[in-house]
């Protein structure tokens, strides 16, 4: 969507008082807030990750692109901020700190207050011209991250393999162009040093570890064994987690995911999309509501916890009673206990996707509007009645950042 526009206010600080100036220091972060209406948030390195700013939040990723959000009469608005624009948001952040340093005998402290000038010292070295730059060293860090479960977007993402094993899901467009590759294990103990680098002390407020890309998980332990165990030895106490299609990962047998689980492996995610056979093989995926089943006990089994994502008005009107109806009996099947999560993800016709291109043949309708809010409702409230110990949380994809 086109971007509102955007106020970038440069905060205004000198109309904060120190009275209302509260700095709060968090183990992973800290947080600036001259006014009621105004909070930013730094990582340890110092370096601006989000900001409320009278109603609007903006969050940047480590590639220093900005994004915000807000929502205007119940309607969500999600945008990319231009450069220009972002450049005053950076120079926002830095007019915090240089008010906040100004004020520092009177500021409201929380936390660990010795620790505030140090912090502070660090966030000012921030520049815009620095925070643009961030681009290019996670350029060559990183090859893009397409896609996280929510949960896991404040985690260390490494980069076990490229792409997907399949990649043929007429709906998805994450890893058009990218053939799957696995990463050899000296490559991925460099990528992973690289990584420690570029986040530095802002490791700290990264609580899990993310084996990317989008299958990882698909690989033999024999391959995940040293990767796991880099993972683990740079960032030590997290929780892995990883993405793994039904299809993929019940070739694994029970002892190998019980392996993978004494290494570290604690969250699998997995796109079940539907509990609906027929529309599974439409959006040509492969596997079914019965090996989805088989597969998440094998997991449980194993004593791992689950993110399952359904799609939200995948299918159309054409298939949306069977797919709600199936979906459901699906979850009920499941026995998802406390750590386990249900993801609801409205779909999104990705443009020039072959779901894209057989929707206008076949002549099939969009579920748009309420009829898409209903179904999310109905579904919402049939994961929460049969799986009232897991959690069912929304996940919109348009608003991914790492
Ligand atoms: S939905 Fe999952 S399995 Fe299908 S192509 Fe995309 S990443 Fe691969």
């Amino acid at each position: 969507m086109s971007p509102p526009a955007d106020p970038a206010s440069p905060v205004a600080p000198a109309d904060a008082t120190a009275a209302g100036f509260l700095a709060a220091l968090h183990p992973g972060s800290t947080t600036l807030s001259p006014a009621r209406d105004l909070v930013v948030g730094y990582d340890l390195e110092g370096r601006p990750l989000h900001w409320f700013d009278g109603g609007t939040t903006y969050k940047r990723s480590l590639a220093s692109e900005l994004f915000g959000r807000r929502t205007v009469g119940g309607a969500r608005e999600r945008w990319r901020v231009p450069a220009a624009a972002a450049a005053q948001r950076f120079e926002q952040a830095l007019a915090v700190a240089r008010a906040a340093e100004e004020r520092l005998p009177e500021l409201r402290v929380r936390g660990d207050a010795a620790a505030l000038e140090a912090r502070l010292a660090r966030i000012l070295a921030w520049t815009p011209q620095r925070l643009a730059e961030e681009r290019q060293r996670f350029a060559a860090v990183y090859r893009p991250v397409s896609i996280l479960p929510p949960d896991q977007y404040h985690s260390v993402v490494l980069q076990a393999s490229f792409g997907c094993s399949w990649n043929r899901c007429t709906f998805c467009t994450f890893y058009q162009g990218r053939p799957f590759a696995l990463r050899p294990v000296e490559e991925f103990e460099r990528h992973v040093e690289a990584v420690q680098r570029f986040l530095g002390a802002a490791a700290a407020g990264r609580a899990g570890v993310f084996l990317a890309d989008g299958n990882a998980l698909v690989l033999s332990n024999a391959r995940l064994r040293p990767l796991l165990a880099a993972a683990t030895r740079a960032f030590p106490g997290r929780p892995v987690a990883g993405f793994v299609d039904v299809f993929g990962g019940e070739r694994k047998p029970a002892r190998d995911w019980a392996e993978l689980r004494e290494l570290g492996l604690a969250r699998v995610a997995i796109g079940v999309e539907t509990g609906h056979d027929p529309l599974l093989a439409h959006l040509n995926k492969p596997g079914s509501a019965a090996e989805a089943a088989a597969f998440v006990r094998l997991l449980k089994g194993a004593g791992l916890a689950v993110s399952l994502i359904f799609m939200v008005g995948v299918g159309g009107e054409r298939f949306a009673a069977a797919h709600e109806r199936d979906s459901l009996a699906l979850l009920e099947r499941l026995e998802l206990g406390a750590d386990d999560i249900v993801y609801l993800s409205p779909f999104v016709t990705q443009p020039g996707s072959a779901y894209a291109a057989r929707a206008r043949l076949d002549g099939t309708a969009a579920l748009a509007g309420a009829a898409l809010e209903e179904q999310y409702q109905r579904l919402a409230a049939g994961a929460r009645r049969l799986a009232p110990a897991a959690r069912t949380a929304l996940y919109h994809l348009d608003e991914f950042v790492y």
